[in-house]
């Protein structure tokens, strides 16, 4: 059903009107930004392109439905950044380490994969003066932000609620810890990437170690776009703090840039994606 429908826009865009397609792929996508930061982006740029959002079932039709749609370029998220770092014919930089991309672009007829969501990150805590950082959760974004800042020489630690996911971590010898083996709690910056405070009011680690935490942090960075429990728990200690709506900016300013093979500068980019996101719903 959805082939169909993607059919008709493309048929509607590129036959139409000759304009280049990009899309973001996802279950569920309803909620996704990107195409308002990506359109304005373009519409500002005098770029002739659009951006839609594609709900797909099965993220092993991704790489059929790219084609189908003869877009030029993607951005891939949850629960499809695995799958498409599995059907990519090449993958470039720090996704290559991490296993899981956010953005696939065509160049002579080969899907490239990309990970921006890491780099999306270490921009967003470029205010923050912090070199010892405590890392909560253990899932596909703490992998990404985990490998980023290792081979940015910052010290981590990934601390997670249970075991299995850590051993990922422990296979790359980083530091990674369950709740109950925190024995050092002397961090600059406090981050916290677990799906906790999301959709509930629930703290990402347990009250008792937070606290404690923070009588040491001078920051606390939550992947979350929302001010959570805990960015609230951390001013309370007077911590500065930033939710991940930075990041989600960034990484969609770092994909635009490859999307459009470096043409602009990625301070005009933010500008007008900045503009999306505060003007736009
Ligand atoms: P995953 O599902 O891969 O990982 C979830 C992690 O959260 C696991 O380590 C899990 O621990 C932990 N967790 C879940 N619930 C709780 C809880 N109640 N208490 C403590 N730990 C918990 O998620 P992702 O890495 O894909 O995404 C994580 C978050 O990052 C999401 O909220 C997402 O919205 C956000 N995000 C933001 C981006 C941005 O641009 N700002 C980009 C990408 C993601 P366990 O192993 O014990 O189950």
């Amino acid at each position: 059903m959805y082939l169909k429908l993607y059919d008709k826009i493309a048929k509607n865009y590129q036959k139409g009107f000759k304009l280049k397609l990009f899309a973001v792929f996802g279950n569920p996508i309803k909620h996704s930004k990107s195409p308002l930061m990506h359109n304005n982006a373009f519409m500002n740029l005098n770029i002739d392109a659009r951006y839609i959002k594609i709900l797909l079932e099965d993220g092993k039709k991704l790489k059929e439905v790219f084609k189908k749609l003869q877009l030029s370029g993607a951005n891939v998220t949850v629960p499809f950044k695995e799958n498409a770092y599995e059907l990519a014919d090449e993958i470039r930089g720090v996704a290559k380490e991490i296993g899981a991309i956010n953005t696939l672009v065509l160049e002579n007829d080969k899907l490239i994969g990309y990970n921006t969501d890491a780099d999306g990150f270490l921009k967003a805590i470029d205010c923050f003066n912090a070199k010892e950082i405590l890392i909560l959760g253990a899932g596909g974004t703490s992998k990404a932000i985990s490998t980023i800042l290792s081979q940015n020489d910052f010290n981590i630690t990934v601390l997670n609620r249970s075991d299995s996911r850590l051993e990922y971590f422990k296979d790359k010898n980083f530091n990674a810890k369950n709740w109950n083996e925190l024995d050092n709690f002397e961090f600059d910056l406090v981050v916290n990437t677990t799906s906790a405070g999301l959709n509930d009011d629930n703290l990402p680690a347990p009250k008792e170690i937070l606290e404690k935490l923070f009588k040491n942090a001078k920051f606390a960075f939550d992947c979350i776009y929302k001010e959570t429990e805990f960015l609230k728990l951390a001013k309370k200690s007077d911590l500065k703090v930033k939710n991940g709506s930075d990041m989600l900016l960034y990484q969609g300013v770092i994909a635009f840039d490859i999307f459009t093979k470096n043409e602009f500068s990625q301070d005009k980019i933010a500008k007008y994606m900045r503009e999306a996101l505060e003007n736009f719903r």
